[in-house]
């Protein structure tokens, strides 16, 4: 049997894709591409925007296009919130919701769920299948009501597997030879609400695992990265020196209507704190990747000008990734009176993408001449190869096949 696998959305969706692929070929299905058609297709979607929906359907009716006969499995955060809607979809054969991807396989296997997997809430996932590194994931669903976010409701609890299961799955990924692992999850920094366990306790013991020499996290509250935290990660352990972490907003008044847990002076002093315990005179400077959101509901002129500029001249990140605030049906924004136009909106996109332009130069000056070790990955780009650095740089040399999933020190 042939089976195609889509994955739209982030990487926790690409962790769980992966791990679906890894246990059916295991039961003897071989992969292709989608375009190609198939007898199964397995479509794992997306809800963060209402573009993101749509994309999820126009994909399945596709699918069903390509090859009539073929059986269409849904899950994913869209799967979740829009179960009917999707199971109405011609060729659609079942959809799972956020607490049943334990029974995917088995149900795309013809077996009785109960039967096989361990019937959890959590479904353990990483990536496998890159030579260089692997995404993991630790964490699932959130607890926190941002008022923009239909994530809790396609996600469900903030729930996590205990310490001792993970701790396999990071040496399975070195056993394939995997040297990089990102952490993943939904806030993932609020690992251990279902075990009693915390963050801290599981980035200690993943720091022990042989094989493995450098880990990011994908992702992280600022709220929940505590002194203590840091103070570990940089004091020479294979945690690396790249932060992203969502700030939405730099203006106090906004910050207080999307709910979130922080104000601009604790989010300044956390980003100044991490500068001052990883930056050593000559070394490396921290990346940090910064989420905003622009055109929250109530956001004036005036008030984007403050976000605007607490990035500009107190946070100066190296990279802003810029979303354009979505509104989505049954949350507590979606129906507030001042909603903002799309081209202000716009406008206030182009702004901060100018910024971040004009940042991420001075970021990749600052680093020029210094020395950094960079995992090289196995593209053959015209004689060249690419390889991050710790401090998340793209880094290209003369390719070398024997470099290929090693980490080599350059001087940038
Ligand atoms: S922390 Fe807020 S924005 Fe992030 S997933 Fe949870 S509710 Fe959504």
């Amino acid at each position: 049997m042939t089976i195609a696998y889509i994955t739209l959305g982030c990487k926790l969706n690409y962790a769980e894709t992966s791990t679906y692929e890894r246990k059916l070929a295991a039961a003897g299905l071989e992969t292709v591409p989608w375009s190609k058609g198939a007898d199964i297709f397995l479509v794992n979607t997306c809800t963060v925007t209402e573009h993101s929906d749509k994309k999820s359907r126009n994909i399945i009716r596709k699918l069903h296009r390509i090859s009539p006969e073929a059986k269409i499995y849904v899950t994913g955060c869209y799967a979740q919130l829009k179960k009917e809607e999707i199971q109405a979809i011609e060729g659609v054969c079942e959809v799972f919701g956020a607490e049943e991807k334990s029974r995917v396989v088995p149900a795309i296997l013809g077996l009785d769920p109960d039967s096989c997997e361990r019937n959890e809430t959590f479904f353990p996932a990483y990536s496998s299948g890159e030579r260089t590194r692997s995404f993991l994931k630790v964490q699932d669903g959130c607890d926190y009501k941002c008022a923009y976010c239909t994530v809790p409701y396609a996600r469900g609890e903030s729930r996590n597997i205990p310490i001792d299961r993970i701790i396999p799955q990071a040496e399975a990924i070195a056993a394939e030879g995997i040297v990089e692992i990102v952490l993943t999850g939904v806030n993932t920094g609020d690992f251990g609400r279902s075990t009693g366990e915390t963050f801290f306790d599981l980035i200690k013991r993943l720091n022990d695992v042989e094989g493995i020499e450098r880990y990011r996290i994908s992702s992280i509250e600022p709220n929940l990265l505590t002194h203590e935290m840091i103070d570990w990660i940089t004091s020479g352990t294979k945690f690396l020196p790249h932060y992203h972490i969502p700030l939405q907003s730099g203006c106090d008044t906004i910050l207080k209507a999307m709910g979130r847990r922080y104000d601009t002076a604790a989010f300044a002093e956390k980003i100044q704190y991490i500068r001052s315990k990883s930056e050593k005179e000559g070394g490396p400077k921290v990346f940090f990747g910064i989420d905003v959101i622009v055109g929250f509901p109530g956001e004036t002129d005036g008030l984007f000008m403050e976000t605007y500029t607490f990035l500009r001249d107190v946070v100066r990140p190296a990279f802003i990734h810029i979303f354009p605030y979505s509104r989505r049906a049954g949350t507590p924004a979606a129906s507030r009176k001042d909603q903002v136009q799309d081209c202000v909106k716009t406008k206030r996109v182009q702004m901060l993408e100018d910024l971040c332009r004009e940042l991420h130069e001075e970021f990749l000056e600052s680093n020029k001449g210094v020395k950094e070790k960079v995992l090289f990955e196995s593209t053959d780009k015209n004689g060249m190869m690419e390889g991050y650095t710790g401090n998340y740089i793209r880094i290209s040399r003369p390719y070398d096949a024997d470099l290929i999933g090693r980490i080599v020190e350059v001087e940038i």
